[in-house]
């Protein structure tokens, strides 16, 4: 008797198959800081988004916040492997932020939980560029903010952004001016 092969339960959700390695910034100013990045990539790690596993995760570092909220910031980065699409990765994440007790009332209100996607590296391929409702890649803030560039320097001092002919990470990091600068401190807890 012939036996149908089972189908993964990756294939049919909007799962692609190609591998791509992508970064996560993790912030959050609202409630326990630390406790909800630490359960996040938890959850992560343990599979909360379909079809990606967790690599690495940075230190985490206290910075002061640029927005209209003045709560001091908590901030990493995790890198990821998946092979789901961007846009269902994004829905997870917010889904996850939401878990998290994150609300969208105004711009940069102060938040519990806020995962961003940074750049996103097609298997053997130059970092993606992409501009779609609701999603652009490489975020399109990363090469102004240290708050972003100094975790993500801790996982990936190498990696372009922009693709082969932009500046590295280390460069981009290197390049921001004093007054533009937010990170108060390294904290000695992991991420996890
Ligand atoms: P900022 O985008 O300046 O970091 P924010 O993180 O506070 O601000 P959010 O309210 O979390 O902003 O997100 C606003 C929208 O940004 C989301 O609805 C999402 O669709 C969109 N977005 C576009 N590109 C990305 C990305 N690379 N990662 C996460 N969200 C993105
Ligand atoms: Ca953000
Ligand atoms: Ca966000």
């Amino acid at each position: 008797m012939l036996v149908e092969p089972r189908r993964s339960s990756l294939m049919g959700a909007g799962v692609a198959v190609a591998p791509a390695t992508l970064y996560v910034g993790l912030g959050s100013n609202l409630g326990d800081r630390l406790g909800t990045l630490q359960a996040a990539a938890r959850q992560l790690r343990d599979g909360a988004v379909p079809g990606t596993v967790l690599v690495r995760s940075s230190p985490v570092y206290e910075t002061r916040p640029l927005g209209p909220s003045t709560a001091v910031y908590m901030n990493a980065a995790v890198e990821l492997r998946t092979v789901a699409e961007p846009q269902a990765l994004l829905a997870a994440l917010q889904l996850l932020e939401l878990r998290h007790g994150r609300t969208r009332r105004t711009r940069w209100e102060a938040r519990t939980l806020d995962l961003d996607i940074l750049c996103w590296l097609p298997m053997g391929l130059d970092a993606l560029e992409l501009d779609v409702p609701g999603l652009r890649l490489p975020h399109p803030e990363l090469t102004r903010r240290d708050f972003v560039l100094a975790p993500l320097a801790a996982l990936a001092p190498e990696l372009r952004p922009h693709g082969g002919a932009g500046a590295s990470v280390t460069e981009l990091l290197a390049g921001l001016d004093a007054a533009d600068r937010t990170i108060v401190a390294q904290v000695a807890e992991q991420l996890c």
